[in-house]
């Protein structure tokens, strides 16, 4: 099942932005089907977790900080080859590389507040999509 699935989040600095529409519509117009979807604030617990694989960087501070600060759209997105194709639509991790016509290049302002997360694997994407959603959520 996961094959096809992907999770995603859409970070404080977009919400915040008033961007959640406009990321949702590139999200639906790039051909993936929401199956869960919720407005929701990590605790700085919830946020040190989901980044555990980063806790060595320098940025891991500043990371949980700003991911914690405010509400976020967490959501499980399904199309073939979701994990791949959805990283290509969210593009470069910093919005100064990032390609013409990816969510990141419309929304994101900085390497940190780069508006949306995406899963780098199927295994990661079952396992982000457990973090925040029962499976009696994941339709
Ligand atoms: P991605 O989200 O593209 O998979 P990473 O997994 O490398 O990127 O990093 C996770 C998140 O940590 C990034 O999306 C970004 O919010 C933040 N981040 C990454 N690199 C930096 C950095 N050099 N400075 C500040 N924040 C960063
Ligand atoms: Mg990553």
């Amino acid at each position: 099942m996961a094959t096809n699935r992907t999770f995603t989040m859409i970070k404080p600095d977009a919400v915040e932005k008033g961007h959640i529409g406009g990321i949702l519509n590139m999200i639906t117009e790039g051909g993936f089907r929401i199956v869960s979807m919720k407005l929701t604030q990590l605790t700085v617990a919830d946020a040190q977790k989901f980044y555990a694989v980063h806790s060595e960087r320098p940025f891991y501070g500043e990371l949980v900080e700003f991911m914690s600060r405010g509400p976020i759209v967490a959501a499980i997105l399904e199309k073939d080859n979701a994990v791949e194709d959805f990283r290509t639509l969210i593009g470069a991790t910093n919005p100064a590389e990032a390609a013409e016509g990816t969510i990141r290049k419309k929304y994101a302002t900085s390497i940190g507040e780069n508006a949306v997360h995406g899963s780098d694997s199927d295994d990661n994407a079952a396992i982000e999509s457990d973090f925040h959603f029962a499976g009696r959520e994941q339709f």
